[in-house]
């Protein structure tokens, strides 16, 4: 009998013949500015980690204390009986971190986006999404079953005329956008995209996953940097990224927190966060509020990082932010000079078709608040040499 999954072995073969294969790396130590990875000492350009929390004493005490205290796991989801007083606390805390009425937490950002999604819109619905949208808001949009209209990337006129086309037809109109893009570095036009919605009565919804902790005063988003408190319904955020943990978070009005409680399915089917990860969390607040200077460390070695590879020729697209794409063009060559890198102590990531357009691929940075001037000078020396070395610059 042959195997039904034998396709699968076939695919495999195909994406190492294009040379789009990669293997995972593997972390053997902490998730720091340098790691050590398949038991190689790297400079890590590679991580979400932007301001180095994920190994912050206060967020291991944390954790520590809340595993002592309350265990390891929550026992239940949340609608069952697996809210615990941390999970509430938390909420409350972003909530007014945020400087909105509340707040809900789901297990990851692609949770939160995927199940805010599919549980506002349904079938007679718009959405009106950016076609570099990340993929947890592509799913929600899927999962919803309402018609998708994808405008070109941060294109505001583009985004208003579909509204306007759709000023007829019945149903909701929702109008997403990611605050900052993974792939590409660069920040959502987000008060155009505010007055569009507002204009045609859109509910205006935007993904921070990246902007959490990065942009804005203490790390407090996209809203908050452009000034549009009050404007945006829905703002989903991680914690995951800057904030060093795990999960997403969603804040909005009480009726749109009540509502998801109820009706967001990731919520409803899936068990809770362990205390420790809420814990961790909230201690990651604190951090941010108490200290501002990591973000401003985070700013500066973005710049600095920035300048010296646009000064060594490469080309880093449309970054604005600390997620820097080296632009290559294939994906063979994408894979090519990560290799090249991680053998000279640099792990960057090579990112290729389908995460980004064909001819687009790119080995993507991204730096932290604690690398060192030391550290990013030898990563630049490690892709000057590579891309010479590859042809990507001129030798
Ligand atoms: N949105 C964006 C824009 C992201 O980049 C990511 C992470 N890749 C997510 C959402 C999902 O976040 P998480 O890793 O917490 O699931």
């Amino acid at each position: 009998m042959t195997d039904p999954l034998s396709f699968l072995h076939g695919q495999i073969a195909e994406w190492q013949r294009e040379g789009a294969w990669q293997p995972l790396r593997v972390l053997q130590s902490e998730c720091a500015a340098e790691s050590r990875f398949d038991g190689v000492q790297v400079v890590n350009l590679a991580s979400n980690n932007y301001l180095g929390l994920t190994t912050h004493p206060q967020l291991r005490q944390a954790a520590i204390d809340a595993i002592r205290k309350f265990g390891a796991g929550s026992g239940a989801v949340r609608t069952i009986s697996g809210t615990m007083s941390l999970h509430m606390e938390l909420e409350e805390r972003i909530a007014a971190f945020k400087n909105v009425e509340a707040c809900v937490v789901f297990q990851s950002g692609f949770a939160a986006n995927a199940g805010t999604v599919s549980a506002i819109l349904g079938p007679e619905d718009h959405i009106v999404s950016d076609e570099l949208n990340h993929a947890s808001i592509i799913d929600g949009c899927r999962l919803s079953r309402a018609a998708i209209h994808r405008f070109p990337h941060k294109d505001v006129a583009a985004a208003g005329r579909i509204l306007a086309e759709l000023a007829g037809a019945g149903g909701r109109k929702l109008l997403i956008s990611d605050g900052v893009f993974s792939m590409d570095g660069d920040i959502a036009p987000l008060p155009g995209l505010v007055e569009v919605a507002e204009a045609h009565g859109a509910i205006m919804m935007v993904d921070d996953a990246h902007a959490s902790g990065v942009l804005g005063r203490n790390g407090r988003g996209t809203v908050d940097r452009f000034g549009l408190h009050g404007r945006v319904h829905i703002q989903v955020g991680t914690l995951s990224k800057a904030i060093g943990v795990l999960g997403g978070y969603v804040c909005g009005s009480r009726d749109l927190i009540e509502f998801l409680y109820r009706r967001a399915r990731p919520f409803l089917f899936s068990t809770s966060h362990p205390p420790a990860v809420a814990a961790a969390c909230l201690a990651a607040f604190d951090v941010l509020e108490r200290e501002p200077e990591r973000i401003e460390a985070l700013w500066a070695n973005t710049r600095y990082f920035k300048q010296g590879l646009v000064d060594a020729g490469f080309d880093t697209g449309h970054s604005e932010t600390p997620i820097t794409p080296v632009m290559v063009g294939e994906a063979r060559l994408a894979h090519e000079l990560s290799r090249a890198l991680f053998e000279d102590g640099v792990l960057a990531t090579g990112i290729g078709f389908p995460t980004v357009a064909k001819g687009q691929a790119r080995v993507r940075t991204i730096v932290a608040a604690t690398h060192t001037r030391e550290q990013l000078d030898r990563a630049l020396e490690a892709f000057r040499k590579a891309g010479k070395r590859l042809g990507i610059l001129a030798a």
